[in-house]
């Protein structure tokens, strides 16, 4: 696997965008990773794959929607090395899209049940493996957990060497937190650098109090994990953002929809309306409401570019008059 391990190694591309109220957005294209379209779950997968790789093990186990790009990376990630890969799916978020179809392709099994009984699903599927004289190794759904968290903390790293050779600093930082594990990786980077800007994560489903929370404790066990004596002094550096959830996970938005095609008729850039187009529309809102102007503003693209397409006939419909 030496060949797939420097796959990573190249920073991912930070380019000027736009103004917007005086400030200058520059855009992370995470989704530009080079592998299976990229996005933030093949940065935090590339490290579970390292652990999986290491204890040998032979087939995976993983946790999410149909929309869910993590399950295409992991799927992607298992046949690259001729591992099987069991996806648990919920019921209730069942539909067709280009992740699942992909999926079908890449030869994963899905296992459906309710979303109540996800946890005893995987408990019993993994156990079913190992009986099987099977060596499973289960990754948590969107890559929840240490190395998904590790991931974000190099990508942290990465910004600021790159801040560094442009010679400019970026006062915000803006992304889409779903399970949160990119931005409790940034805020845990954040931490340890010590540097001065403010990290907006724009919950794509989640509220607050309880989706801050889950971040809080990712950042806290990361950082209790590489020795850091009060990991409570970071806690001010979560800013978790659910003013634009909209009418919830997944579910259309009109004023997404159209940040989605200015982005790409302006700039040629491909945003969801699961993820990043949800979270920049929210970002921009955010900037207009917080007053703020002449700021460098960094917004990392953190991927799903085949839900670009499940939903680019939706989007393309434009309305009379506009
Ligand atoms: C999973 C995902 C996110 C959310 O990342 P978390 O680490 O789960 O918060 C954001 N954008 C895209 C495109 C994703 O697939």
């Amino acid at each position: 696997m030496s060949t797939a391990n420097t796959r990573f190694d190249s920073p991912t591309p930070i380019q000027f965008v736009q103004r917007l109220q005086g400030n200058a957005v520059y855009m992370k294209r995470d989704d530009l990773l080079p592998f299976s379209f990229g996005g933030n779950k093949a940065r935090k997968n590339h490290l579970f794959f390292q652990e999986i790789d290491a204890q040998g093990c032979d087939c995976v186990v993983t946790y999410g929607s149909s929309d869910s790009n993590h399950c295409r990376i992991v799927a992607n990630m298992c046949t690259e090395r001729g591992l099987s890969c069991l996806i648990i799916s919920p019921e209730e978020g069942k539909h067709d899209s280009y992740n699942k179809t992909l999926n079908q392709l890449l030869g994963a099994q899905y296992v459906y049940c309710r979303v109540t009984e996800v946890a005893e699903t995987i408990g019993r599927v993994v156990e079913e493996l190992r009986r099987a004289g099977r060596k499973p190794y289960f990754i948590p759904g969107g890559g929840h957990g240490l190395p998904g968290t590790q991931a974000y903390v190099d990508c942290y790293r990465e910004i600021c060497a790159q801040e560094r050779a442009m010679g400019l600093h970026f006062d915000y930082i803006f992304h889409a937190s779903g399970t949160g594990a990119t931005q409790a990786g940034l805020v845990c980077g954040q931490a340890l650098q010590k540097d001065e800007r403010r990290i907006v994560g724009v919950s794509i489903a989640r509220k607050a109090p309880r989706g801050r929370q889950v971040v809080v404790d990712s950042v806290h066990e990361y950082l209790a994990h590489v020795g850091v004596a009060d990991p409570e002094s970071a806690d001010s550096l979560v800013v978790f953002e659910d003013a634009y959830t909209g009418d919830g996970y997944g579910r259309p938005d009109a004023d997404v929809d159209a940040q989605i095609r200015l982005m790409f008729v302006r700039h040629g850039i491909p945003l969801d309306a699961v993820y990043t187009g949800k979270a920049y529309t929210g970002m921009v809102k955010w900037l207009e409401a917080q007053g703020v102007e002449g700021k460098n503003v960094l917004f990392i693209h953190t991927g799903g570019t085949p839900l670009f397409f499940d939903a680019v006939n939706r989007v393309c419909q434009i309305e009379d008059g506009e």
